[in-house]
Protein backbone atom coordinates (compact mmCIF):
# COMPACT_ATOMS: atom_id res chain seq x y z
CA UNK A 1 0.00 0.00 0.00
CA UNK A 2 1.95 2.99 -1.16
CA UNK A 3 -0.18 5.67 -1.70
CA UNK A 4 -1.35 4.94 2.65
CA UNK A 5 -1.54 6.72 5.51
CA UNK A 6 -1.13 5.78 9.10
CA UNK A 7 -3.59 7.09 11.30
CA UNK A 8 -1.28 7.52 13.70
CA UNK A 9 0.82 9.46 12.36
CA UNK A 10 -1.82 11.40 11.23
CA UNK A 11 -3.20 12.76 15.29
CA UNK A 12 0.66 14.57 15.56
CA UNK A 13 0.39 16.17 11.89
CA UNK A 14 -0.96 16.16 8.47
CA UNK A 15 1.28 13.54 6.15
CA UNK A 16 1.82 14.67 2.92
CA UNK A 17 2.28 11.98 -0.09
CA UNK A 18 4.14 13.38 -2.61
CA UNK A 19 5.90 11.09 -5.48
CA UNK A 20 4.28 8.81 -8.38
CA UNK A 21 2.48 5.88 -8.35
CA UNK A 22 3.33 2.91 -10.64
CA UNK A 23 0.76 2.02 -12.48
CA UNK A 24 0.78 -1.20 -11.55
CA UNK A 25 -0.04 0.21 -7.96
CA UNK A 26 -2.80 2.00 -9.41
CA UNK A 27 -4.46 -0.95 -10.98
CA UNK A 28 -6.17 0.46 -13.68
CA UNK A 29 -8.33 -0.64 -16.04
CA UNK A 30 -9.14 1.35 -18.64
CA UNK A 31 -11.34 -1.14 -20.61
CA UNK A 32 -10.69 0.82 -23.47
CA UNK A 33 -8.60 0.36 -26.61
CA UNK A 34 -8.34 3.98 -27.55
CA UNK A 35 -6.87 4.66 -24.04
CA UNK A 36 -3.77 3.38 -22.45
CA UNK A 37 -2.33 4.05 -19.57
CA UNK A 38 2.07 3.59 -18.97
CA UNK A 39 2.99 6.16 -17.19
CA UNK A 40 3.02 6.50 -13.23
CA UNK A 41 0.44 8.86 -11.47
CA UNK A 42 1.93 11.64 -10.43
CA UNK A 43 0.72 12.86 -7.12
CA UNK A 44 0.92 15.23 -4.46
CA UNK A 45 -1.86 15.18 -1.52
CA UNK A 46 -2.30 16.00 1.97
CA UNK A 47 -4.06 14.15 4.55
CA UNK A 48 -5.88 15.73 7.41
CA UNK A 49 -7.38 13.97 10.46
CA UNK A 50 -10.86 15.57 11.10
CA UNK A 51 -13.52 14.37 13.25
CA UNK A 52 -14.50 11.42 11.93
CA UNK A 53 -12.58 10.97 8.96
CA UNK A 54 -10.12 11.81 6.68
CA UNK A 55 -9.74 14.97 4.17
CA UNK A 56 -7.47 14.20 1.51
CA UNK A 57 -6.31 17.12 -0.80
CA UNK A 58 -3.77 18.02 -3.51
CA UNK A 59 -2.87 17.53 -7.05
CA UNK A 60 -3.06 14.04 -9.61
CA UNK A 61 -1.65 13.87 -12.88
CA UNK A 62 -1.67 10.55 -15.33
CA UNK A 63 -0.33 10.97 -18.90
CA UNK A 64 -2.84 8.67 -20.38
CA UNK A 65 -1.73 7.13 -24.31
CA UNK A 66 -4.93 7.87 -26.36
CA UNK A 67 -5.64 7.59 -30.19
CA UNK A 68 -7.86 9.65 -31.67
CA UNK A 69 -11.25 8.27 -32.56
CA UNK A 70 -11.30 10.67 -35.48
CA UNK A 71 -8.18 10.16 -36.80
CA UNK A 72 -6.81 7.27 -35.68
CA UNK A 73 -3.26 9.21 -34.31
CA UNK A 74 -1.92 8.76 -30.89
CA UNK A 75 -1.70 11.17 -28.81
CA UNK A 76 -0.71 12.20 -25.01
CA UNK A 77 -3.76 13.12 -22.96
CA UNK A 78 -2.48 14.85 -19.55
CA UNK A 79 -4.98 14.06 -17.27
CA UNK A 80 -4.83 16.85 -14.73
CA UNK A 81 -7.16 17.41 -10.87
CA UNK A 82 -5.87 20.46 -9.71
CA UNK A 83 -7.72 20.71 -6.54
CA UNK A 84 -8.78 17.42 -5.92
CA UNK A 85 -10.68 16.56 -2.39
CA UNK A 86 -11.72 13.23 -1.19
CA UNK A 87 -13.72 13.04 2.48
CA UNK A 88 -13.42 9.32 3.75
CA UNK A 89 -15.30 8.92 6.70
CA UNK A 90 -13.90 6.64 9.50
CA UNK A 91 -17.10 5.44 10.64
CA UNK A 92 -20.42 4.46 9.74
CA UNK A 93 -21.58 2.79 6.83
CA UNK A 94 -19.22 3.79 4.14
CA UNK A 95 -16.26 3.88 6.04
CA UNK A 96 -12.82 3.05 4.77
CA UNK A 97 -11.46 -0.02 5.87
CA UNK A 98 -8.50 0.40 7.60
CA UNK A 99 -5.65 -2.23 7.92
CA UNK A 100 -3.29 -2.08 10.92
CA UNK A 101 -3.49 1.68 10.94
CA UNK A 102 -3.57 2.59 7.63
CA UNK A 103 -5.89 3.99 5.03
CA UNK A 104 -5.33 2.98 1.21
CA UNK A 105 -6.02 5.50 -0.26
CA UNK A 106 -5.45 4.07 -3.96
CA UNK A 107 -8.85 2.63 -4.84
CA UNK A 108 -10.46 6.57 -4.21
CA UNK A 109 -7.96 7.79 -6.11
CA UNK A 110 -8.56 5.10 -8.79
CA UNK A 111 -12.16 5.43 -8.97
CA UNK A 112 -11.78 9.39 -9.57
CA UNK A 113 -9.18 9.15 -12.21
CA UNK A 114 -11.37 7.13 -14.03
CA UNK A 115 -14.34 9.03 -13.94
CA UNK A 116 -12.40 12.02 -15.72
CA UNK A 117 -11.65 9.74 -18.56
CA UNK A 118 -12.37 11.24 -22.04
CA UNK A 119 -15.12 9.28 -23.57
CA UNK A 120 -14.18 10.09 -26.75
CA UNK A 121 -10.67 11.06 -26.98
CA UNK A 122 -9.49 13.48 -29.91
CA UNK A 123 -6.21 14.93 -30.96
CA UNK A 124 -7.37 18.19 -31.13
CA UNK A 125 -10.83 19.07 -30.72
CA UNK A 126 -10.98 20.11 -34.25
CA UNK A 127 -10.03 17.07 -35.68
CA UNK A 128 -11.57 16.41 -38.94
CA UNK A 129 -10.34 12.67 -39.06
CA UNK A 130 -8.33 10.83 -41.35
CA UNK A 131 -7.28 14.15 -43.87
CA UNK A 132 -9.08 13.91 -47.37
CA UNK A 133 -10.12 10.28 -47.39
CA UNK A 134 -11.99 10.16 -44.14
CA UNK A 135 -15.81 11.44 -45.89
CA UNK A 136 -14.97 8.83 -48.94
CA UNK A 137 -14.44 6.47 -46.22
CA UNK A 138 -17.10 7.18 -44.05
CA UNK A 139 -19.34 7.23 -46.95
CA UNK A 140 -18.45 3.50 -48.22
CA UNK A 141 -19.15 1.65 -45.21
CA UNK A 142 -22.32 3.51 -44.50
CA UNK A 143 -23.56 3.23 -48.42
CA UNK A 144 -23.32 0.53 -50.85
CA UNK A 145 -22.65 -2.42 -48.76
CA UNK A 146 -20.15 -3.77 -51.11
CA UNK A 147 -17.51 -2.89 -48.88
CA UNK A 148 -19.20 -4.86 -45.39
CA UNK A 149 -19.71 -7.71 -47.82
CA UNK A 150 -15.99 -7.97 -49.03
CA UNK A 151 -14.62 -7.65 -44.94
CA UNK A 152 -13.22 -10.01 -43.49
CA UNK A 153 -15.76 -10.35 -40.37
CA UNK A 154 -18.38 -11.12 -43.03
CA UNK A 155 -16.25 -13.58 -45.01
CA UNK A 156 -16.04 -15.67 -41.87
CA UNK A 157 -20.09 -15.20 -40.85
CA UNK A 158 -20.61 -16.88 -44.22
CA UNK A 159 -18.17 -19.59 -43.90
CA UNK A 160 -20.28 -20.26 -40.57
CA UNK A 161 -23.33 -20.25 -41.99
CA UNK A 162 -22.31 -22.83 -45.01
ZN1 LIG B 1 -7.53 13.31 -34.52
Amino acid sequence: MPLAVNLRHLEAHNIDLEGSLPIEELEIDTRDEVIQVRQPLDHDLEVQKLEDGLLVQGRLHLVLECQCVRCLKPFQYHLKLEHWTCHLPLRGEDCVTVTSDCVDLTPYVREDILLEFPRHPLCNPDCRGLPGTSVGLSRNLSGTGKTEVGSPAWAELNKLKL
